[in-house]
């Protein structure tokens, strides 16, 4: 893509981004100004503030947020579980790996109702939860698997302008949090650069309508609105079918096309595709590849790896606890209010607040 068509991009996109907070500006005035409702919003405020921010500011800046809130109605518990949610195709399909926009929409509805917060794998795995979350609600994380267009679309008008779609989950996750005070923009993505079936940053070369010049406005996105990227590798590589070098190529080169969209970004979890691990398990969380074209080595750390299944993750206090090595559940039909229900009445996680 030519410099100026980027450029137009761009301004088209941080148009966007402007519309999208004047929107919720405006909501805050319309609101009757009761306490939780204003918590709410600053909170959203301070989460869209820290996008231009360093990763240590946008930290500084969540925990703020979330010392302003008031607290949850339950007991804080610490070794709780953490469902961590897993999402592909969100698109109605034959398959456990699709679930429409209405299921999203309820599912995230499901879980606000019952006491529940977002929080990002890192977050969760760097143990932030009590700092992130405010005291007494309990924690969940989202997982979306292989940048399906579906997750993340735009919707281009007849003068240029674009415009998240509504029913991509992106669209639904960022209108989720402009109107449900404590809701955050905490969310992980786990990315592919080069899939099927436009499964690269979210589209490419009209795939479900979605072009290849707007991959990257895609990526900065969701890292400006503090959502976390995450490697699912290149083309969704089966690893155990590779060599040792193979597959850290195939881990390292999606670090480097992350870095290429968003300069600087440092990925810190994993997901397997298909849950399988490669033969030498360790190069799932760290490995090297030297690129020919360059010279040039390249390294790789994950902190996290998250595996297919297995159920709700146990508390990342818990000792049984493995970043390496951290379960999930696959959001299809109503599993995630079987979840909820499941880790009633007192399964799950429940922050402590940052004063703990
Ligand atoms: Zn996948």
């Amino acid at each position: 893509m030519a410099n100026d068509e980027r450029g137009a991009v761009m301004r088209r996109v941080m148009a966007m981004r402007v519309l999208t907070m004047g929107l919720s500006v405006q909501a805050m005035a319309g609101c009757g100004g009761d306490a939780p409702r204003e918590a709410g919003k600053a909170a959203t405020a301070a989460s869209a503030d820290s996008a231009a921010a360093r990763p240590a500011d946008a930290a500084d800046s969540a925990t703020a947020a979330a010392s302003r809130l008031p607290r949850g109605p339950y007991t804080p518990d610490s070794m709780g579980r953490v469902p961590v949610f897993e999402y592909h195709v969100i698109r109605a399909g034959p398959t456990e790996f699709h679930h429409p926009p209405e299921a999203l929409r309820r599912d995230l509805q499901v879980l606000y109702d019952a006491g529940y917060r977002p929080v990002t794998v890192a977050e969760m795995h760097d143990r932030r939860i009590d700092q992130v979350l405010p005291a007494g609600y309990r924690a969940f994380a989202a997982v979306f698997d292989d940048a399906d267009p579906t997750q993340f679309s735009y919707v281009e008008s007849a003068d240029g302008t674009l415009s998240i779609d509504p029913n991509s989950a992106v669209g639904i996750w960022t209108e989720f949090t402009r109107t449900h005070p404590g809701w955050r923009n905490a969310a992980t993505f786990c990315v592919l650069s080069a899939g099927d079936a436009g499964g690269a940053f979210f589209g490419r070369g009209g795939i479900k309508g979605q072009k290849t010049e707007w991959r990257y406005p895609k990526m900065k996105f969701l890292a400006q609105q503090g959502f976390e990227i995450c490697n699912h590798t290149v083309w969704h590589a089966r690893l155990d079918k590779y060599s040792d070098a193979y597959v850290q190529e195939q881990i390292a080169r999606l670090q480097m096309a992350v870095d290429s969209a968003v300069p600087g970004y440092r990925v810190r979890t994993l997901a397997l595709p298909l849950g399988i691990w490669p033969k030498t398990r360790p190069l799932a969380w760290a490995g090297s590849w030297r690129d020919p074209r360059t010279g040039q080595t390249v390294r790789y750390a994950h902190d996290a790896v998250l595996e297919v299944s297995g159920g709700p993750s146990v508390s990342p206090r818990d000792p049984a606890y493995d970043g390496h090595s951290i379960d999930r559940v696959i959001a299809h039909r109503d599993v995630v209010e079987r979840t909820v229900r499941r880790l009633e009445p007192d399964g799950a996680y429940v922050s402590a607040g940052a004063g703990r």
